[in-house]
């Protein structure tokens, strides 16, 4: 008889990351492929599907359960993402839950994906320990969850922690239509953008950490403005939650403290002494693959039956 899993699944706009995950949260069989988001509405599924077999192939029959995350609002009583989002442009309110629990025969749980983040971080992670704490992921956007005593607080329909689209005097239109927002100018994608504006060769994030790294005077002021506002940003959620660990994660958090020192500077510049006192700030212990092991904590949760 094979030890029983979860499989945990992180959907995003580019990549989908998949491992066999046990009940303590250990990984087996991390793998990643192409999300297939940009090429039609049935193509993430099949991408899914493929990976979910796989999977459970390799799990030998012993699959507990599915736990899926996803880019956008999702709809904690019915587990669909509420409206669209542009990282998955062809899926209009996608009845996701229902799709998957259509074609397998485990019981099957959606969330955020910077919710299960965010859930993994505070169980095991580096917030493990803390009481409250907010995991901010930054990559293509801004995304945040928060965890207190154990809980993810998800608000009145799933959309608590969008933390990203703040009105904080941003300088460049959002997509998301809320004046001023913020995010371009404090994501790995708007810090990317801005780079090649200003006439760099930075294809993503982590080359303009790079030219900032090697004296790039332009590079460094982008990097300094990017985690000047990611601070203010993260100081504003800080005030709102009081939490005693805030975690930075996504594909950014790989580079490290060049991202870590600057960002827990600024978020100690802008919040409230009170809050800040006894702040931790902290990158995250799973980094990219923090969603993945999230996903399968909340399938062991709902298996359980305390999901
Ligand atoms: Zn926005």
């Amino acid at each position: 008889m094979s030890e029983p899993r979860a499989i945990g699944l992180d959907l995003g706009g580019t990549d989908l990351k998949a491992a066999l995950v046990d009940a303590g949260g250990g990984m087996n069989g991390f793998r990643r492929c192409p999300a297939r988001a940009r090429e039609s509405e049935a193509a993430p599924l099949e991408a899914i599907a493929e990976t979910v077999i796989a999977l459970a192939r390799e799990a030998g029959g012993g699959v507990v359960a599915l736990g899926l995350g996803t880019p956008g609002r999702v709809d904690p009583a019915t587990g669909g993402v509420v409206g669209n989002t542009p990282h998955l442009p062809h899926w209009e309110s996608p009845p996701l839950r229902d799709w998957l629990a259509a074609r397998v025969a485990w019981p099957v749980v959606v969330d955020n994906d910077a919710n299960l983040a965010a859930l993994a971080e505070h169980r095991l992670g580096a917030a493990s320990g803390a009481r409250v704490s907010m995991t901010v992921t930054v990559g293509t956007g801004v995304g945040c969850g928060v965890v207190s005593e154990g809980r993810l607080l998800r608000g009145a329909g799933g959309g608590a922690g969008e933390l990203g689209h703040l009105p904080l005097d941003g300088r460049v239109p959002c997509r998301c239509g809320v004046p001023g927002c913020v995010e371009p100018e404090c994501s790995g994608a708007g810090l990317a953008a801005r780079a090649r504006e200003a006439g760099l060769a930075a294809e993503d994030a982590a080359a303009a950490f790079a030219l900032a790294a090697q004296g790039d005077a332009t590079a460094a002021a982008l990097v300094e403005r990017m985690t000047d506002r990611l601070g203010a940003l993260i100081a504003a959620g800080v005030q709102l939650v009081n939490p005693d660990v805030v975690v930075l994660g996504g594909g950014v958090s790989a580079a490290g403290e060049a991202l870590l020192l600057p960002v827990r500077a600024a978020v100690m510049r802008y919040a409230l002494p009170s809050h800040r006192r006894d702040l931790r700030v902290e990158l995250a212990v799973f980094g990219e693959r923090a969603g993945v092991v999230g996903a399968g904590l909340a399938a062991w949760d709902v298996a359980r039956g305390a999901g």
